[in-house]
């Protein structure tokens, strides 16, 4: 028997190994597409009568794109954020967010208007999925400390009403983007629009076209999917605000109250291919219950709770950017931030307050060089990716990681989980 588990916890760590070569020599074989096939620097000379000049063009209006927004704003920088949807894109449920995404929110000055309608985070329980708590962490104790969730709905709508009127341009899908020869980027939109721009900040999420022309891979799956969602409970919910966590073999989930009626869930479960997606939400809900039937009662009841359309599915993805080995994620004038630059797992809850955290060092940086300062604008490009850079990567590989140990299958290294869990200090 621990023959046999050991013999498999081996072929865990083989294969783990062999997923870090892979994504070592994909990122590297990516150097050498990005150098070969990246689109060339265009010498086509364009109609200039059709074409808008802007000084600043952000694409994507998520977190990203609206904070970088909004934090330019708040210095008196007008940016056109380039949104492909027709509104605000704001389903996709709740997320928590630490210390340092709210430090960035109160920055530009929004935090408190979110705050209210949010509980702070006081402690963890992690069980396991019979629901036998392991551990019991305080997180209140530290004041300086705020682990507060937000709806993304209710953060893109915050940013969005703190900006200028016609700050975001809807139905604009980039479609094609090049550099010219006097150092401008030209946007084109589906829309037929092109635009031309000194600085471009592509914060166009996890399947970023800028980042694909800058040279970047698809993100990778990971080997387990994600079924989310927020349960309603207009008379109250009944529930301390801790999130409570349980850990199964290769199947995990959590659930934690968000506000005085709100309580948002996950679930997460391994599948060798991230399979097709569950378009009929009634459909979605039947599995997920069934699936997670025998798992405690307070899991199923949110899963009941949650009306069936704001339930979503999401095969998980994240890429490594190695540091000298991957595009740099800043060609010219054109920048990355957010998932576009980082895709991540949210095993470490940190994605979104990466991207707030990005925004906000990028107008630091790039500021003071619009303003007519003595650095250029490429020079303040580059101290903006140095800040992050390493940050984002280390969160990145981490988060990984850590998804990788919670969704094991292996009965020993569960085991180990389990132990390292109840007993760490
Ligand atoms: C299951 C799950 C749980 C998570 N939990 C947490 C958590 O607890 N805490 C946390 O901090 N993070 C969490 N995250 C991560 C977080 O949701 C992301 O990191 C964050 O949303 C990234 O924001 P973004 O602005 O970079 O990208 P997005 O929010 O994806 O925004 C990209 C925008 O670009 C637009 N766009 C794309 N292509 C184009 C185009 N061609 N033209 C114009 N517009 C375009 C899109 O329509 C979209 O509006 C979680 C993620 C997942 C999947």
């Amino acid at each position: 028997m621990i023959f046999s588990s050991l013999k498999h916890k081996h072929s865990i760590m083989v294969k783990h190994k062999h997923s870090i070569m892979a994504r070592f020599s994909s990122s590297f074989y990516c150097r050498s597409l990005h150098q070969s096939t990246k689109r060339p620097i265009s010498t086509h000379v364009s109609d200039n009568d059709n074409i808008r000049k802007e000084e600043i063009v952000i694409v994507g209006a998520g977190i990203a794109g609206l904070s970088t927004a909004l934090s330019l704003h708040r210095l008196g920088i007008r940016s056109v954020v380039l949104e492909q949807s027709e509104s605000l894109r704001t389903g996709g449920t709740s997320f928590t967010l630490s210390t340092n995404g709210w430090k960035v929110l109160d920055s530009m000055g929004v935090a408190d208007q979110l705050r209210s309608q949010y509980l702070k985070i006081q402690g963890a329980v992690i069980n396991t999925e019979t629901g036998r708590q392991l551990r019991s962490i305080k997180l209140n104790e530290d004041k300086n400390q705020e682990i507060r969730p937000v709806e993304r709905r209710a953060l893109l709508d915050t940013l969005a009403k703190n900006l200028p009127p016609d700050s975001i341009s809807f139905s604009s899908r980039l479609a094609n983007i090049e550099k010219q020869q006097d150092g401008q980027t030209l946007l084109q939109l589906v829309n037929g629009t092109r635009i031309s721009s000194k600085v471009v900040i592509g914060c166009d999420g996890i399947h970023s076209p800028i980042a694909k022309w800058m040279g970047f891979p698809e993100p990778k799956y990971v080997g387990y999917i994600v079924i989310r969602g927020v349960a309603d409970y207009p008379n109250g919910q009944p529930y301390d605000p801790h999130v409570n966590y349980f850990f199964g073999r290769g199947m995990r989930a959590a659930y934690l109250p968000i506000s005085p009626t709100k309580v948002y869930w996950f679930v997460g479960y391994n599948s060798p291919t991230p399979g097709s997606t569950i378009v009929d939400p009634s459909e979605l809900k039947k599995q997920t219950k069934e699936r997670f039937k025998k798992w405690p009662s307070e899991l199923l009841s949110a899963m009941d709770a949650t009306p069936n359309d704001t339930m979503i599915l999401t095969p998980l993805a994240d890429r490594w950017s190695w540091p000298g080995v991957s595009p740099s994620g800043l060609l010219g004038g054109v920048v990355l931030a957010g998932d576009a630059w980082h895709p991540m797992t949210p095993n470490l809850g940190r994605g979104a307050c990466c991207a707030l955290e990005d925004s906000h060092a990028l107008v630091q940086n790039l500021a003071p060089a619009l303003k007519g300062g003595q650095t250029v604008v490429e020079d303040a490009l580059k101290s903006y990716q140095k800040e992050r850079r390493f940050p984002n990567f280390t969160l990145t590989v981490m988060s990984n990681l850590v998804g990788a140990v919670l969704q094991s299958e292996n009965t020993m290294v569960c085991a180990i989980r389990d132990k390292v869990v109840a007993t760490r200090k």
